[in-house]
């Protein structure tokens, strides 16, 4: 039984490009062409779809080389395909159809596709069915191109097994080898499957014994469970009447709670109205404390600062009213002068206007006499004449002055030769008085003459001695002025260091531990860092809350420190443990920007500390500049790093902005300044108080001095007097010498000599004014 193909198609495959379809006659076909034009494809095609695998025995490279190349003008076929028509009339193939139709498709990646009846198949499948007809596509179905000289060429042996294959004895060789191999195969399964029989009869065996055991268990078990049941019932009834009892107290206990509970409500309610009362009290205190502890820390400033000004005031009073007394004393006395002075020119104007009175008469009369020589002469009407009279009266009136003038000389110096001729004859008296009682009484009058040179030298040191006492005087206001002055800048500078004291102290807990004293605590960072006024509020704002840290040693104390805090119930402190606390690093963008403008310097640079604090001072303030004001730190860039601003605004590096109006005058670091000013105050108040007790001394002596040369001087006074007396003596005798009488004696031979000349003057003048006269007559 063979079957037959009844027509091939192809498209794409090798050289057929276009679909071409052969259909096959029932007996021989033939195909003829010339060589090269595609007969041997067309077996090709054959083989291809009975499933030959190897592309080799297809004649192509690849398996994807079947498919149509385009040759040298068309364009490539993007598959390749060929189906086989069968003839299934006497149902060879195990399908109902009357012809099969078998197709395989080639891609250009080298998948094949195979199809029965246009339904997808696999390879295997598509050998089954083709085996069933009894078609091989490596069997000798198909005798290629080469075949035959390769039969006649083989081995006798690769003969035979070609004709037994051909015969069909090679497949029954195949399922015999097939079969042996699958009984071996069972063979082994049985030899398995006993073994594992065995096991299972073994397993079974010692099952059984844990059964009987488990069933034995279950049988005592529920003896157990009865006797517990028995048991639990009589106990149960027994709690029961035990419960009852505790449900009665219960109950009781339950009343008596709900009684006390309802006292305890009330006392909540009283407690709750209570702690509200307390509340708004404390809101009152804080409220008025703050502003009046403020208010009063201020007044008590004010008024110590007004008290020391008033105690200077007190003693600068006294000292002015001590002067004007002075004063008033040495005025009264030249008020009495003066007075004095007023009486005596007031006696020279009366005489005057007496001789203004006579000189005025005098000069009627002569106007009278020239208005009845004017009229005896008839002179008005000659006025050239007059004229000539008046320049006459004006020269005459001149020369008259002149005489006038040499004639008070002249009388000044008679006067004075009178008073000079006086004095010398005073002189000659007194040295004559003295002479003689020199004779008579040698040894006194010397002791006398000695006196009175003791008396003058005595006058002039306690003059002396009063000039210093007066500057000593002067000097001493102007140190105790000042002394004054800086007593009451040490009051205003000491009210400004406690007030500055007390807030740098912190709280409770700070207070505390600082009030320790122990070594090892060093203090907060406001008490350790001083910083001048203009930064103050800048670094406190910087610092935060770390202002009040407490530096200490190292952890040990710190802990102690804390342990303390918490047994004496003192509240709670953060502490800065030298010897582990990690200073933060600075980049070095950020120490560049220091030069730019507006920028101050890093807080940590502008405060003043002891330099073994700089790790606790670099935690604190870490790498925060300080800036002239919120726009330099938004040209610098919010978040760059963290600076301050003058007036206490903050920018973090997170970007994060702080700041507004910060009422706060007075720093929370200690001020230098205030310390050093108060230093250097004391220090001049003490050179100025020590001038003071020099000068007070000084004085006291000088003033001793003074009253010592005062009674010398009185005694002195009293033994010349008495001296002067017994030797009939007045006071001014015995200074008169021979010496003074010369110099008397030679002043009035010039004031003579003077006078000669005035007269000789006098006459001339007189003369002169004769002459004039006799010309005005004339005229
Ligand atoms: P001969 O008489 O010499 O045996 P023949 O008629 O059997 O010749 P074939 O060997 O069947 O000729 O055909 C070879 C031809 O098929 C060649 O011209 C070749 O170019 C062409 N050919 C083979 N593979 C392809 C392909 N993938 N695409 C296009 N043409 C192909
Ligand atoms: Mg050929």
């Amino acid at each position: 039984f063979m079957t037959k193909i009844n027509k091939l198609v192809m498209s794409g495959f090798k050289s057929f490009a276009d679909k071409t379809e052969l259909v096959f006659g029932d007996t021989v076909n033939c195909v003829l062409g010339p060589n090269g034009n595609g007969k041997s494809n067309i077996l090709d095609a054959l083989c291809f779809v009975l499933g030959r695998a190897s592309s080799k025995s297809l004649r192509a490279e690849k398996t994807s080389h079947l498919i149509f190349d385009g040759g040298k003008k068309k364009k490539p076929a993007e598959k390749g395909q060929v189906d086989i028509y069968f003839d299934n009339s006497s149902k060879i193939f195990p399908i109902e159809s009357s012809d099969v139709k078998v197709s395989r498709i080639i891609k250009k990646n080298g998948q094949s596709i195979y199809k029965i009846n246009d339904k997808t198949h696999t390879r295997n499948e598509v050998l089954d069915l083709l085996s069933a007809a009894r078609i091989d596509p490596n069997g000798y179905n198909i005798i290629l191109q080469g075949d035959i000289t390769r039969f006649v060429e083989m081995s006798p042996l690769d003969r035979r097994k070609i004709v037994e294959e051909i015969s069909g004895i090679s497949v029954y060789e195949e399922r015999r080898h097939q079969a042996v191999l699958e009984l071996e195969k069972v063979e082994q399964k049985l030899n398995d499957a006993e073994i594992i029989l065995k096991e299972r009869k073994t397993h079974l065996n010692e099952l059984k014994k844990d059964r009987d055991q488990a069933l034995k268990f279950k049988e005592l078990k529920e003896g157990i469970d009865s006797n517990k049941a028995t048991f639990l019932h009589i106990q149960l009834n027994r709690k029961e009447e035990v419960q009852q009892k505790l449900d009665s107290d219960i109950a009781a206990l339950q009343e008596k709670l709900k009684k006390a509970e309802n006292q305890v409500n009330d006392y909540k309610k009283l407690i709750h109205e209570k702690k509200e009362g307390i509340e708004d009290i404390n809101k009152e205190i804080e409220q008025k404390g703050e502003v009046e502890q403020v208010k009063l820390s201020k007044e008590i400033e004010n008024a110590r600062v007004q008290l020391e000004k008033q105690k200077a005031r007190v003693v600068m009073v006294k000292d002015a009213i001590a002067k004007i007394k002075q004063r008033k004393q040495g005025l009264e006395k030249n008020t009495k002068d003066i007075e004095q002075q007023i009486e005596e020119i007031e006696a020279r104007k009366k005489s005057l206007e007496k001789q203004k009175e006579t000189k005025e008469k005098e000069l009627a009369g002569v106007v009278q006499q020239i208005g009845s020589f004017k009229k005896k002469n008839k002179i008005d009407a000659l006025g050239d004449i007059e004229k000539d009279i008046e320049t006459v009266d004006k020269a005459v009136e001149k020369k008259q002055e002149e005489i006038q003038k040499m004639r008070q000389q002249q009388q000044e110096l008679l006067r004075e030769k009178d008073r000079l001729e006086y004095q010398l004859q005073m002189i000659d008296e007194q040295v004559q008085k003295v002479a003689q009682v020199e004779k008579e009484n040698k040894s006194q009058m010397a002791d006398l003459k000695k006196k009175k040179e003791q008396f003058a030298s005595i006058t002039a040191t306690l003059n002396k001695c009063l000039d210093a006492d007066s500057s000593l005087a002067v000097d001493m206001a102007d140190v105790r002025k000042s002394l004054h002055a800086l007593e009451e800048e040490r009051a205003k500078l000491q009210a400004r260091q406690v007030s500055t004291q007390e807030r740098v102290g912190g709280g409770i807990a700070i207070k505390k531990i600082i009030a320790l004293k122990k070594p090892g605590i060093y203090g907060t960072i406001a008490e350790l860092g001083k910083v001048t006024k203009k930064y103050s509020l800048a670094l406190e704002i910087a610092a935060g809350s770390r202002l009040q840290s407490i530096v200490v040693q190292d952890d040990k104390i710190a802990a102690d420190c804390i342990k303390y805090l918490r047994q004496n119930k003192f509240g709670a402190a953060t502490f800065i443990p030298l010897n582990k606390i990690k200073s933060p690093q600075v980049r070095e963008e950020t120490k560049a920007l220091k030069k730019q403008p507006g920028v101050h310097d890093f807080c940590v640079d502008i405060v003043t500390f002891d330099k073994k604090f700089q790790k606790a001072f670099d935690y604190v303030f870490a790498d925060t500049l300080v800036v002239d004001d919120i726009d330099v730190a938004r040209r610098i860039g919010i978040g760059t790093a963290r600076m301050v601003t003058l007036q206490g605004d903050l920018t973090d590096h997170s970007g994060v902005m702080r700041g507004g109006y910060h009422h706060k005058s007075i720093s929370s670091f200690a001020e230098p300044d205030v310390e050093n000013e108060l230093y250097e105050t004391e220090r001049k108040l003490g050179t100025f108080s020590s001038t003071l007790s020099r000068l007070t001394k000084e004085k006291a002596s000088n003033e001793e001095r003074i009253m010592q040369l005062r009674r010398e001087k009185l005694e002195l006074e009293g033994e010349v007097v008495r001296l002067e007396k017994t030797l009939h003596l007045g006071s001014a005798d015995l200074d008169a010498t021979k010496q003074q009488k010369g110099e008397l004696a030679s002043h009035l031979e010039k004031v003579n000599g003077k006078l000669g000349e005035i007269e000789s003057a006098v006459r001339a003048l007189s003369m002169d004014l004769a002459k004039e006269k006799s010309t005005k007559e004339q005229l």
